[in-house]
Parts: C-alpha cells; sequence; structure tokens
C-alpha cells in the first residue's frame, strides 16, 4: 500500500512532467545514496522511498493508477484490504486534525516518598528527576550551530508538499522543518536533547494519600524536535510512621498500658501531629476499647475539615517474670473474690450448664 505521497517525495507538483519527474529523481537519488550516506541511518529509507515514488511515477500506466487510487494504491493491482481503507482514513483524519509540529515529548513518572507530617501540613517537594531537555548548544534543532543547517532543496525551506496534498502537508524531505541537518550537534549528537538531574519544585496539598498523581505539566521529556514537552507525574507514596496508622482521614494510635492503669485509671501523654497531649484513661476501661480525639487526624483533601485521632487501649502482659514476681502476682489474685471477675464466672457456669 501507498501510504506515502509520491509526489511529496519526489518534491514535484501533481501535474509534472515526465521529464520533470525523472530530473527530480536523478537529483534525490544521488543526494540519498547509500552509499554517500553512510552515518546516516535515515538515508537508506529515504533511498527507497525515492525510488519507488519514481519506479510509480515513471511508468505512465502505474502513474494514473496511483492518481486514481491515490493511497489506496497498490503497486500489484489488487484491490486494497478492509484495513488499508481504514488506516488510509485514520491516516488524513490525524493531518487534518493534527496541528501541532512534531511528537510530544515522553510523560515521565516519579515516586516522591512523604512523611505523614508533610501530608499534614502539605509542603512544597523539591524532585531531582532525570529527563530529557533541550539541548541548549543547538537549542533542539539537532544541527550544529556553525553552519549545520542547509535549506531543504525540495521544498526551498517552505517545509511545505507541492500542491495540495491528502496523506501529508508537510514537505517529505525535511519533514516540515525547510532545512535539512548536514552537521550533528556535537553536544546532542543530533538529538536535539540533553538529559539533566532537573530538580523539581511539586506542590502538595494537605491530605495527599498514596497513589495518588500530582501532574507538572511540561516537566517530562522535551520533545525531539519541535513538539511539546511531556508531562511529569509525581505518585505520591506516604512512608509508615512508627507511632501512627492511617485510615482514610483518621488516624489511629495502639496505646499500651498496663495492667493497673487499666484497672485503677491513668492519665497518659499520648502523641499527636502536633505534639504530646495528656489524656485520661478512665477507670477499668477494657482492653481494645477506642478513645477519640474529634479533629485530630489528618486534614481532608481540598477540604477544610480534619478527621479523628483514634486511641485504641491495648493491654500489655508483664515480661521479664522471675519466679519471685510469678509468685507475687499469685498473692494478689489468691485475694481476689470471684465477683473480681464476673464475666468470667458467667461463662464458666455456661461451660458448666452445657455438660
Ligand atoms: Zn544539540
Ligand atoms: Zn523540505
Amino acid at each position: 500500500m501507498a501510504t506515502r505521497d509520491y509526489y511529496n517525495i519526489l518534491g514535484v507538483e501533481r501535474g509534472a512532467s515526465s521529464d520533470d519527474i525523472k530530473r527530480a529523481y536523478r537529483v534525490l537519488a544521488r543526494r540519498w545514496h547509500p552509499d554517500r550516506n553512510q552515518d546516516d541511518a535515515d538515508a537508506d529509507t529515504r533511498f527507497k522511498d525515492i525510488t519507488e515514488a519514481y519506479r510509480t511515477l515513471s511508468d505512465p500506466e502505474k502513474r494514473v493508477r496511483y492518481d486514481r487510487l491515490g493511497p489506496l494504491y497498490t503497486e500489484d493491482g489488487r484491490p486494497p484490504r478492509p484495513e488499508d481503507i481504514n488506516e488510509v482514513v485514520g491516516n488524513v483524519w490525524n493531518n487534518i486534525f493534527r496541528r501541532k509540529k512534531g511528537d510530544r515529548g515522553e510523560d515521565l513518572r516519579y515516586t516522591a516518598s512523604l512523611s505523614l507530617e508533610e501530608v499534614a501540613t502539605g509542603t512544597d517537594k523539591e524532585v531531582v528527576v532525570p529527563r530529557f531537555v533541550r539541548c541548549a548548544t543547538c537549542d533542539g534543532d539537532g544541527a550544529d550551530p556553525e553552519g549545520g543547517k542547509e535549506t531543504c532543496e525540495v521544498c526551498s525551506g517552505s517545509g511545505r508538499a507541492t500542491g495540495p496534498r491528502i496523506l501529508s502537508t508537510s514537505c517529505y524531505h525535511c519533514k516540515g522543518k525547510g532545512y535539512n541537518v548536514v552537521q550533528r550537534c556535537s553536544s546532542c549528537g543530533g538529538d536535539g536533547r540533553q538529559g539533566v538531574e532537573d530538580t523539581i519544585r511539586v506542590k502538595v496539598n494537605p491530605g495527599v494519600s498514596t497513589g495518588q498523581k500530582l501532574k507538572v505539566a511540561g516537566k517530562g521529556n522535551a520533545a525531539r524536535g519541535e513538539g511539546e514537552s511531556g508531562d511529569l507525574y509525581v505518585i505520591v507514596s506516604v512512608e509508615d510512621h512508627p507511632l501512627f496508622r492511617r485510615r482514610g482521614d483518621d488516624l489511629l494510635i495502639e496505646l499500651p498500658l498496663t495492667f493497673l492503669e487499666l484497672t485503677e485509671g491513668a492519665d497518659v501523654s499520648v502523641p499527636t501531629l502536633e505534639g504530646t497531649t495528656t489524656i485520661r484513661i478512665p477507670s477499668g476501661s477494657e482492653p481494645g476499647k477506642v478513645l477519640r480525639l474529634a479533629e485530630r487526624g489528618l486534614p481532608k483533601l481540598g477540604g477544610t475539615t480534619r478527621g479523628d485521632l483514634h486511641i485504641q487501649l491495648m493491654l500489655e502482659v508483664p515480661a521479664d517474670l522471675t519466679p519471685e514476681r510469678v509468685a507475687a502476682l499469685r498473692d494478689w489474685a489468691d485475694q481476689l473474690p470471684p465477683s473480681a471477675h464476673p464475666r468470667r464466672a458467667q461463662f464458666d457456669k455456661l461451660v458448666e450448664d452445657r455438660g
């Protein structure tokens, strides 16, 4: 299938005479012959395209058929397949709607670790991202600044294809740039981009959570050529905290308490995001009970409210026991009447009744 525009490739008008076509072919074939362009990977493709275009347009019968079928022309004369037609329609559509020149640079992803404290307040995070930026030496065109560019001889620098075009409106030979690179930029090797470690500031709003994407427009890779830069997506990863666990906007801490503190009640220091505060453990508190400090959790993303801080009371069974310490505990337990543990007494009774 002739997905390329043969007239554009040879740089001639649609109504060009066979002499014009032959002349254009000779000039271009000499210019792009692989033997003369051994360090240019593109030249081989160009030379093949030029030869293919000439083979069709120099044969009156094939040329009539190409003029009639355009992109659906096949050299062997077989009818186009449905997928060929779809591709051509797609290409035409793209050309009508594509306004930007060149391809866009790649988007980049970068994962940024945030502490819970940073999530609480929001922050301007500095991230160091390896990315491609436009080459400073050649300003992105890939040519040596000292005479590395040559005006495109086919379109005389206009960058436009000759005559009305469907497949592409830009010149095949310079890809619409109006010039060709004859001496590559030594800084970027002709790529038009150079790799840097770029320090980028990202605004992180309070209340973000792991997995959220923060878009920094234009801080992806620069395009090769004239397209726009891609975007940078900073993926949030919130670090685990030694004290707080997160549940949405609420925070949870597990507070280890001694048996005596739970029994007797106690004033205990607990951490909050803003520092330490003292809470009262009521006497007779059961392990597992949750006390709630309203609005001491994380801020709601994009909102004005805050979550709560939940404090779960845990019983820490004594460790580091010696025989003497165990004996002391047993002495103390022996003094307790059965009514000291009413639930245990009831449980034992239910088990007994069952038989
Ligand atoms: Zn350069
Ligand atoms: Zn051109």
